[in-house]
C-alpha cells in the first residue's frame, strides 16, 4: 500500500473502551501524537454490569464522578446451596455503578481534551507492517503509526490481524437492563448483590442504577448452559418481574490472557483484547484502565524504540497484573469448579474470605500476596 497520503501518528489506539481511552490519554500526557479509532459512534451501549470496583477508581479522572449513578459501601454475597450470606462493608464505596455509554464517552472525551485525535464511527479494516511502523486502513481513510495499541475488546480484530491465537477462556454472560415500577425498584435499590448457586460454575448479580436494575449472570463452565433460563429463574426467585421494555444483551468475558506474549513487533494488546479480566470477579474495567496506562508508560519510557517497548510492556504487565491473575485463576478453580471444597471453606471461614475479597476489590491486597502470605486464609484452612 502507498502510505504517502496517510496521516502519521506516533501511536494509533484501536478501540475507545476504558483500555483504549486510558492508553490514549496517558500517551498524550507524555507528549506522543495519538490517533484513537472507535468503530461505534459514541455514546454506544456496551454489554457490562457497569460495576466500578474501588480499585478501578484510582485510574479514573475526577470527572468520572459525574457518571456514577449509585455507590455502595456494602456488598452482599449469597451462597444459596450452602444457605450462607456474607456482607462486606468498608468506610468508602466498594463499588460504584455507572452505565458504560456515559463512562466510555467521558473517557474518550478526556483523551480528546488532552490532544488525542478521536475518530469515531471508524473501524480498523486492515493492518499492514511497514519498515517504520504500521499502515492502518479504516472506514475513514488510511493512517500510519509507529505503534498500534489493540484495545478493541474481546473480539479484537487487531489481535487476529497481527497473528495472535484466540483467547483461551471465554465465559458467556448476560446483562439485562430492567425498568421496574418504583415500588419494586425501592426494594432492590439499597444493595449490590452477588448470588452463587443459580448457575453452574458462575454467579448472578443485581446492580441498582439510578432508576433501574442491571441484572446479569455468567458461567465459567463452557458446557451448554441455558443462561437465559437461569437468569429468569433467578429473577423469579427474587420477585423481580420482567416488565415491558427490558433490554437483553449477551456477550463473552475473557477470563484468561492470551498464551503468547502480549506484544508482537509494534503491536501491544491491552484490556479485553489481551484477556486481562479477573477470573474470580469477572471484573475487567480496572485492568483495562491499568494495562492502557502501562502500555503508554512502556512506549514513553522507552522513547518508542521498537526493540525495547514490547519487552518493557510485558515486564510491567507481569509485575503488576499477570502474576496476580495466575494466582486468581488458581483460586477461581477452587471457587467455581470444586463446589464441595467451596462449601466447606465458606461454611468455616466465609467471613474471613469475604473480608479478603473486599480488600482485593478495594485494591489493598492482591490474590498473589494472599497466597504468598504464610498466614493466608487458604493456609489457615489447610487447603494448601
Ligand atoms: C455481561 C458482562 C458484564 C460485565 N460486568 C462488568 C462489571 O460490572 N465491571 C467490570 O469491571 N467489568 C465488567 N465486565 C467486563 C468489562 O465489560 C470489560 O472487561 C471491559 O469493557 C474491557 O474494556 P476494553 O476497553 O478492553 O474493551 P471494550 O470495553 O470492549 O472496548 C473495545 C472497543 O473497541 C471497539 N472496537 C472493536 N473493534 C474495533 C475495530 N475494528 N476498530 C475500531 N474500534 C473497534 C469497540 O466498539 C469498543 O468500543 C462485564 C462484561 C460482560 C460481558
Amino acid at each position: 500500500m502507498n502510505t504517502s497520503a496517510a496521516i502519521r501518528y506516533d501511536v494509533a489506539v484501536v478501540g475507545a473502551g476504558p483500555a483504549g481511552s486510558s492508553a490514549a490519554a496517558e500517551l498524550a500526557r507524555r507528549g506522543c501524537s495519538v490517533l484513537l479509532l472507535e468503530k461505534a459512534v459514541l455514546p454506544r451501549y456496551k454489554t457490562c454490569g457497569g460495576g466500578l470496583l474501588r480499585r478501578a477508581s484510582q485510574f479514573l479522572p475526577p470527572s468520572a464522578a459525574s457518571v456514577v449513578e449509585s455507590s455502595f459501601n456494602s456488598v452482599l454475597l449469597n451462597f444459596h446451596a450452602e444457605d450462607l450470606q456474607f456482607t462486606a462493608t468498608r468506610p468508602e464505596p466498594l463499588v460504584q455503578m455507572t452505565m458504560r455509554p456515559a463512562l466510555d464517552q467521558l473517557l474518550a472525551q478526556e483523551a480528546k481534551n488532552l490532544g488525542v485525535q478521536l475518530v469515531a464511527g471508524c473501524a480498523l479494516r486492515q493492518l499492514e507492517p511497514q519498515p517504520d511502523g504500521l499502515a492502518l486502513t479504516t472506514d475513514q481513510g488510511r493512517f500510519h503509526a509507529r505503534f498500534v495499541i489493540a484495545a478493541d475488546g474481546v473480539q479484537s480484530f487487531t489481535a487476529k490481524a497481527s497473528g495472535w491465537s484466540p483467547l483461551p477462556c471465554l465465559a458467556p454472560a448476560l446483562e439485562w437492563e430492567l425498568p421496574l415500577p418504583p415500588q419494586v425498584f425501592e426494594r432492590f435499590k439499597a444493595v449490590a448483590r452477588f448470588d452463587f448457586g443459580f448457575v453452574p460454575a458462575g454467579y448472578a448479580w443485581v446492580f441498582p442504577k439510578r432508576h433501574h436494575l442491571s441484572v446479569g449472570i455468567l458461567t465459567t463452565d463452557r458446557a451448554n448452559v441455558n443462561l437465559a433460563a437461569h437468569l429468569e429463574a433467578y429473577l423469579q426467585s427474587l420477585g423481580i418481574p420482567l416488565e415491558a421494555g427490558v433490554e437483553k444483551h449477551g456477550y463473552v468475558i475473557p477470563l484468561a490472557p492470551r498464551r503468547e506474549p502480549l506484544f508482537r513487533d509494534r503491536v501491544l494488546l491491552v484490556g479485553d483484547a489481551a484477556g486481562l479480566v479477573d477470573p474470580i470477579t469477572a471484573e475487567g474495567i480496572s485492568h483495562a484502565l491499568w494495562s492502557g496506562r502501562l502500555a503508554a508508560e512502556a512506549m514513553a519510557s522507552q522513547q518508542l524504540d521498537p526493540a525495547r517497548v514490547g519487552p518493557h510492556y510485558q515486564a510491567l504487565l507481569e509485575r503488576h497484573i499477570l502474576a496476580d491473575l495466575r494466582a486468581a485463576r488458581w483460586l477461581a478453580r477452587l471457587i467455581y469448579h470444586a463446589p464441595r471444597l467451596r462449601h466447606w471453606a465458606f461454611r468455616h471461614q466465609g467471613a474471613r474470605i469475604t473480608n479478603f475479597a473486599a480488600d482485593v476489590v478495594m485494591g489493598q491486597r492482591g490474590y498473589q500476596a494472599a497466597l504468598r502470605d504464610p498466614r493466608s486464609y487458604l493456609k489457615l484452612l489447610g487447603l494448601i
